[in-house]
């Protein structure tokens, strides 16, 4: 016999293959899943759950809006030629983006490894074939101040070259010499480093050394995509599946129009490249084009103010029971979105934020947020309308019981 589920999933086989683009819409937390003709994560066993954490790359960081899905679906119809389609979707971007140049990589990591490539190699064959392991012929250094040390910088490494690292502005001066490649800067660590941003360019440019800008989870705000290459850096990366949720294997470079062709001369579908194995295929490059014409068209003001309205919701209902502390914050650059953090007191409760986190992740429905032993921490940012209700009302319950 038909469950209802079953049912209601067997009729939307029909127009589901009927017509590929008609996804259902889905603001509706408990149609999630639903409406289409397979249950795939029910069937492998694997966990959905309501994301108050935010864009966590481990937790599959953003969903793709409908219009992002839709592009994705239309690319996957036609045949193109991914060059071309490289060519025309860069423009794009560049304009939108008011900057020279820009590429579709995959993720900004993969944004960090080509940028970086692209600065050693130029356009010379023999030099993009030889990177990583030979880098004789070119530079092979790249300058870092030592707060800016990330668990990302892997990608830069993954060119052959090796890290400088320093602190004070005499220290940076001292280490460039006709080995330096590139300057690389992270965004989100601006406030600790001792050469902020600006002064960062303006070195790049009195030494005539390009600079390179991690910008991954930095949107919103939506002005941080043109801020960084007006500002003159050369290279600047966004992750595509956080804030602005294209694909989650997406992402974006940005910058000037040599060293993009550079990038690109080491990218897919050139092959005996450095970036032959972070390939971009043309649903992922037109559902990001399409995923930053629609971050750009969005009303931020309703959409911060719903965060906001989430957040407090969560906030006045958890802090009303007796031992919880809350504080609400906006992180200043990264993850800049109303936040929640809180702290417990396990003198008056059963729980840890630890164990607090792993039975909201246990729970009925699975709710996955972040934190440390200190505070557990959560963002509205990824959740669907509604879904604070839920988050709210299973932490209460947790906590009273
Ligand atoms: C997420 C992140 C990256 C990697 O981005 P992907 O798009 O996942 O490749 C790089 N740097 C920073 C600072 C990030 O937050």
């Amino acid at each position: 016999m038909l469950s209802r589920r079953n049912l209601i999933r067997n009729l939307s086989a029909i127009p589901f293959i009927g017509g590929l683009l008609n996804f259902k819409k889905m603001t509706d937390f408990q149609s999630i899943g639903e409406g289409y003709p397979r249950d795939f994560f029910k069937e492998l066993g694997v966990r959905t759950f309501i994301n108050a954490a935010g864009t966590y790359t481990a937790l599959t960081s953003s969903l793709m809006t409908e219009e992002v899905k839709n592009a994705y679906l239309y690319a996957s119809t036609q045949f193109v030629n991914l060059n071309e389609l490289h060519d025309r979707i860069g423009e794009r971007l560049a304009q939108l983006l008011r900057c020279e140049a820009a590429m579709v990589t995959s993720g900004a990591a993969s944004a960090i490894t080509l940028g970086t490539a692209g600065v050693l190699t130029g356009l010379d064959a023999a030099k993009i074939d030889k990177i990583p392991g030979d880098l004789s012929g070119m530079k092979s250094e790249v300058i870092i101040q030592k707060s800016h040390r990330v668990g990302y910088d892997h990608a830069i490494r993954n060119t052959g070259i090796k890290l400088i690292e320093v602190e004070t502005l005499p220290q940076f001066e001292k280490a460039i010499s006709e080995k330096t490649a590139m300057f690389w800067f992270l965004n989100y660590a601006n406030p600790v480093g001792q050469i902020k941003d600006k002064d960062f360019v303006a070195l790049g440019k009195k030494y005539g050394i390009p600079t390179f800008n991690d910008c991954a989870a930095d949107v919103p705000p939506v002005e941080n995509l043109w801020k960084y290459t007006d500002m003159g850096f050369d290279l600047v990366a966004f992750s595509g599946g956080k804030g602005l949720q294209g694909p989650q294997s997406a992402g974006l470079l940005l910058g000037r129009k040599d060293l993009i062709l550079a990038a690109r001369a080491n990218a897919v579908p050139n092959g005996n490249t450095i970036g032959r194995g972070m390939k971009v295929n043309k649903e992922e490059m037109l559902s990001l084009l399409v995923a930053v014409e629609n971050y750009l068209n969005k009303d931020f003001e309703t959409e911060w103010k719903m965060w906001e309205d989430q957040i407090n919701h969560i906030h006045d209902v958890v802090s009303s029971v007796p031992g919880v502390k809350t504080e609400i914050h906006i992180p200043e650059i990264a993850n800049h979105v109303p936040s929640i953090r809180l702290y417990l007191d396990v003198q008056k409760l059963k729980h840890s934020p630890d164990s607090l986190r792993i039975a909201l992740r246990n729970g009925h429905p699975s709710i996955e947020t972040v934190g440390g032993s200190d505070s557990l921490d959560m963002t509205t940012w990824m959740l669907n309308p509604g879904e604070e209700r839920i988050v709210a009302r299973r932490i209460k319950e947790i906590l009273l019981t």
